[in-house]
């Protein structure tokens, strides 16, 4: 078993690095990217308990961007932590997370839902001691503690989601960058759920012809237990542009149908992404070569 997408406390997961590959251990995960938005700062603690387990840990990344006025994920692996480009653009998000939150505080503030930059941030800091910012969901779960919204889901409905206040993306690099980013890091570079950004089947098409113009290598075809009949879409794309495959849970945390190497099995025609990505783990040779340097 498997699974190349998945987050710790790092970002807006609920385990912490090490109790997250104990966890993929138990399970029989033998390879595993963590892939937390933004950073790679539990990649050290995330490796130290791989090696003690015989997990396979691939260096992995979830980097937030922006298309077309819309927020995109794109996946980046095997990468070399210490490539210039990325240390750049890792400490530039760093900061402009920080002053993310700040800003939907005040949005929220000028609703009429005070304390939610703290709240957030006490939230995120009783999961796990991160240098991060607090992210959405810890968000979403102040709103719900103070009483200001039912539910997470409709805390992004009404104020975080796609659209709403908290949907600050002018803090992103473009997708263009970002995949240069990764580029010049020599990863293995994926599209993350292609069917999850408010886009229309012609503009999804657009989005997968930029994003291998710019150097993309691989779809997400499966992400989490998501609708056969969208995986079939996200298959034909991956064939059409001759694309490699990607799959994953995108945990954050235990759930009814959230759970590490929980995703349906990639679709037959499509070529997988995971065996480069052992092979880069074997050889150690980089894909490409760092051209930032
Ligand atoms: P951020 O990195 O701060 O932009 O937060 C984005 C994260 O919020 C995503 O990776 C998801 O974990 C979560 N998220 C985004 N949209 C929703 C939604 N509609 N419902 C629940 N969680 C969401
Ligand atoms: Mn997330
Ligand atoms: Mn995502
Ligand atoms: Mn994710």
């Amino acid at each position: 078993m498997m699974d190349l997408h998945c987050h710790s406390t790092a970002s807006d997961g609920v385990l912490t690095p090490t109790a997250l590959v104990d966890r993929a251990a138990q399970l029989g995960i033998r390879l595993l990217s963590l892939t937390d938005h933004d950073t790679i700062e539990g990649l050290a603690e995330a490796r130290r308990a791989a090696e003690t387990l015989g997990v396979t840990l691939v260096n992995g990344i979830e980097l937030s961007c922006t298309w077309g006025g819309v927020t995109i994920h794109v996946l980046g692996y095997g990468f070399q932590e210490q490539a210039t480009a990325l240390v750049e653009a890792l400490d530039h998000l760093h900061s402009a997370r920080w002053q993310r939150a700040e800003l939907i505080g005040e949005r929220l503030a000028a609703k009429g839902m005070s304390g939610a930059f703290e709240g957030a941030r006490f939230i995120q800091q009783e999961l796990g001691v991160s240098n991060n910012a607090p992210a959405r969901p810890h968000f979403a779960e102040f709103l719900v503690q103070a009483g200001y919204v039912r539910d997470r889901n409709e805390a992004f409905r009404k104020w975080l989601g796609a659209g709403k206040l908290g949907d600050i993306k002018h803090h992103w690099p473009t997708l263009a960058q970002t995949v240069m980013t990764l580029k010049n890091a020599a990863a293995w570079i994926s599209l993350a759920h292609p069917w999850q950004y408010a886009l229309t089947g012609s503009k999804r098409r657009r989005l997968v012809a930029d994003f291998v113009q710019s150097g993309g290598q691989a779809l997400e075809v499966v992400n989490a237990w998501q609708p056969m009949e969208q995986i079939g879409v996200l298959a034909r794309l991956t064939r059409d542009f001759n694309l490699l495959a990607s799959a994953g849970s995108d945990f954050h945390a235990p759930g009814l149908w959230s759970e590490l190497g929980l995703y349906r099995p990639l679709p037959e025609g499509v070529t997988p992404l995971w065996p480069y990505l052992e092979g880069y783990q074997q050889h150690h040779e980089p894909a490409f070569t760092d051209t930032s340097r």
